[in-house]
């Protein structure tokens, strides 16, 4: 039988947003000290748009944009939306791309003209030992994501992507870090747009370059630490990572991957209800032991 206080507790959740899926995991919200928060959607509006574009030798940006839309056509990401949503509002035309391949946290490839077309993150830079254009370096430092787009293996261009944070991201950190629990991001974006990030909103502690698959390992180490993580993400990349927390906290605006993998769905987008829970779970289960 479901105790008659958990029932009431998770009635009041669902009123504040909070969707309890697994009575478990809202019990162990009440012991948690480490928040591990996703970035990208999570942290972040997760609708990047494209600011600015660098070309190299012979390219142009237009051609940079044709091509990169060409290959994003055929992905998911919001990045590869962003940048199918830039080549459109510019009115270039874009070329039609065939045998696409996606490497999740890497980047995308096709065929585009006959010439194989890659549009990635540094990840993809070292896949093939490329160096990056020197003129993206700023646009990393201010917390932009760069992605380069290379022909055959060579460097045409760059495309610059910001992802605005969300303005309650800050507040919740803030809030979180007052009751002595740490923040922590996790992100597969490049370490210095991590840094950039996580000095933006407060957040001492965070892990770059993190490869999909390679995400529930964080959890476990820090784990490993003796914390009891709360895990906070929204997109199918998380949802191993959030299977794996001590308690996995989905956005709900997020993908039904990472729904599916979550004890707790938060209905609006927004970190600050991460305290909801913590509030929830303490209220709940206070009364009980
Ligand atoms: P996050 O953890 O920030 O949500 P992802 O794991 O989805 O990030 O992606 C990490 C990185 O992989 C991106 O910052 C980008 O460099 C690269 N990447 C992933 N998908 C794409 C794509 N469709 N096009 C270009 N780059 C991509
Ligand atoms: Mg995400």
């Amino acid at each position: 039988a479901i105790p008659l206080v958990v029932s009431i507790s998770t009635e009041r959740a669902a009123k504040s947003g909070v969707l309890v899926k697994d009575r478990l995991a809202l019990e162990t919200m009440r012991s948690v000290n480490t928040v591990l928060f996703d970035k990208t959607g999570t942290l972040t509006k997760g609708e990047p748009s494209v600011m600015g574009v660098a070309v190299a030798g012979t390219s142009s940006e237009e051609r940079v944009v044709a091509l990169a839309a060409a290959v994003e056509a055929d992905s998911e990401h919001p990045l590869a939306r962003a940048i199918v949503r830039a080549a459109a509002d510019s009115g270039v035309a874009v070329p039609r791309a065939t045998a696409f391949e996606s490497s999740p946290g890497v980047g995308v490839t096709a065929t585009v003209d006959g010439r194989r077309v890659s549009v990635g993150g540094p990840a993809m830079l070292a896949r093939v030992g490329a160096d990056g254009l020197t003129g993206t370096a700023h646009w990393t430092q201010e917390g932009r994501t760069v992605l380069h787009v290379l022909e055959d293996g060579a460097v045409v261009g760059a495309i610059g992507l910001a992802d605005d944070v969300r303005e309650e991201s800050r507040e919740a950190v803030a809030a979180l870090t007052a009751r002595n629990i740490e923040v922590v991001m996790l992100t597969g974006d490049a370490e210095a747009v991590a840094a950039s990030v996580a000095a933006d909103l407060g957040i001492p502690r965070y892990f770059a370059g993190v490869r999909p698959e390679d995400k529930a390992n964080a959890v476990a180490q820090l784990q490993g630490e003796g914390r009891t993580v709360a895990m906070v993400g929204d997109g199918v990349n998380d949802a191993p990572a959030l299977a794996t927390a001590d308690v996995g906290i989905a956005i709900g605006a997020g993908t039904d991957v990472a729904i599916a993998s979550a004890g707790v769905i938060l209905a609006r987008d927004d970190p600050r209800q991460v305290l909801s829970v913590i509030r929830l779970s303490k209220a709940s289960y206070r009364k009980m032991t």
